[in-house]
């Protein structure tokens, strides 16, 4: 089976916890603060691997999360970094947000990687909190949330050869005669639902080939099999038409030829501007006469063409030898003008912001509500300092500007303080 696309479920891990700790000497009444901070959460990471064909994995794990930092300890001990998840994909894998439906990654070079889901930052130990005016703070941070996500994974397969037909030409039969791959070959059409990608290899080359199904008239419009199949011809170097020219009839040939070149031409995005072969098929059915006569109309259709049988593999070596070569040029040909762009998004999110909604004023934004995560609300001490920090950040200023006085009721990420407390 070939899945090329699947939906995923990543967590980063949890920062660890900072520690409140103070040193226990002997004859030391009160040692100072000496609890460490928390572990940074693990990071999620997509990474593209060359050597994978499909996205099957990733069906068996809908839910990867990375581990949690560890808390801090006594004696300044730093709590252990969570540890990363990698997700590896095969290259030609395209990342996007499950939900909003926009592009994380696209990555189209081996070893690209992408963090999706950052870990929390780890929570300060009380250590870090001493100062003049506190020497003896009894309050620490606490870890933030990982990051986490729904993502869509789809995997555009990058084949130097797409091969194309009609129902029951043979496409399925051709791959598993050019290569290492065992589709399944159906005796009906429409069983194979997915692409079947197998690599062609003699002793240096390899050319990696897809068999493209659902090529049926009206696909390009969305119809039968459709357009969900065909997205694959889009990251293809090379076409292989092929087409069942067991009849030997000049009509249905040029239609069947006709048909894939209309469909190509439809589904635009310059799929049909791709440079491509004519192969026929199932030439063990034809005798002398009708083989010559086959090959007259195939001329007629294009400069390059072939005649072989699957199933019998005569014509295949040829077609083989054909397929190394033209492949090597079509990809040095790309090699001048190929400019690997790494689409990553980054996100801007403001640190403050602050917002008038009615008579209550609104705080929110990244670093506010990551401050509110890790704020222990219980502790005086720490959300003094937690407000002092905002004040620092200009909240004052803010609130003053949207008109904000004594009594007003400022929500900050859900908790209500008063205008005069916030001062
Ligand atoms: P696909 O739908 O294009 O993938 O076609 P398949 O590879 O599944 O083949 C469809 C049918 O045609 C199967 O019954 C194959 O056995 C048959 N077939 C494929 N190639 C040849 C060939 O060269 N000669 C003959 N006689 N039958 C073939
Ligand atoms: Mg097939």
């Amino acid at each position: 089976m070939f899945v090329d696309r699947v939906k995923v479920h990543v967590k980063a891990g949890k920062g660890g916890d900072g520690a409140v700790s103070f040193r226990k000497e002997k004859y030391v009444p009160k040692g100072g603060p000496d609890g460490g901070n928390g572990g940074d959460g693990g990071n999620v990471i997509v990474v593209a691997n060359a050597n994978l064909l499909t996205l099957l994995d990733l069906k068996y794990r809908p839910y990867i999360k990375a581990t949690d930092g560890k808390s801090g300890g006594g004696k300044n001990s730093q709590g252990k970094r969570g540890e990363d998840v990698i997700i590896e994909v095969p290259v030609g894998t395209v990342v996007k947000d499950a939900v909003t439906g926009e592009l994380v990654a696209d990555l189209v070079k081996d070893g690209q990687q992408i963090v999706v889901a950052r870990g929390g930052k780890g929570g300060r130990g009380n250590a870090s909190f001493k100062s003049s005016t506190n020497q003896a703070p009894k309050w620490a941070e606490k870890g933030d949330i990982g990051e986490e996500r729904y993502l869509e994974l789809e995997l555009k397969v990058v084949a130097d050869v797409g091969i194309v037909g009609l129902p029951n030409a043979g496409k399925s039969t051709l791959l598993s005669r050019l290569s290492n791959a065992m589709p399944k070959v159906a005796i009906y059409p429409f069983t194979t639902l997915h692409p079947n990608v197998g690599v062609m290899q003699d002793i240096e080359r390899s050319v990696v080939l897809a068999d493209i199904p659902g090529l049926i008239e009206g696909a390009a419009e969305g119809k039968g099999l459709g357009i969900g199949f065909l997205r694959h011809i889009e990251r293809t170097r090379y076409l292989l038409l092929l087409l069942d020219v067991s009849s030997s009839d000049v009509r249905q040939i040029k239609k069947d030829y006709d048909t894939l070149r209309g469909e190509l031409q439809s589904y635009g995005k310059g799929v049909d501007k791709r440079e491509y072969l004519v192969v026929g098929n199932k030439i063990d059915l034809l005798d002398l006469q009708a083989r010559e006569k086959v090959a007259g109309i195939l001329n007629e259709l294009t400069s390059a063409t072939f005649m072989v049988s699957a199933i019998t593999g005569e014509g295949v070596q040829e077609l083989k030898s054909y397929l190394f070569e033209v492949v090597g040029k079509v990809r040095e040909a790309e090699v001048s003008d190929e400019e690997v762009v790494e689409r990553l998004t980054v996100r801007f999110e403001p640190d403050m912001i602050v917002e008038k909604d009615g008579q209550i004023f609104v705080v929110s934004g990244k670093k506010v509500l990551q401050m509110c995560r890790m704020t222990d609300f219980e502790n005086k001490e720490a959300v003094s300092y937690f407000l002092g920090r905002l004040r620092r950040m200009g909240l004052k200023k803010r609130l003053r500007r949207l008109g904000a006085k004594v009594g007003n009721v400022v929500n900050i990420g859900g908790r209500e303080f008063l205008y005069e407390e916030v001062l």
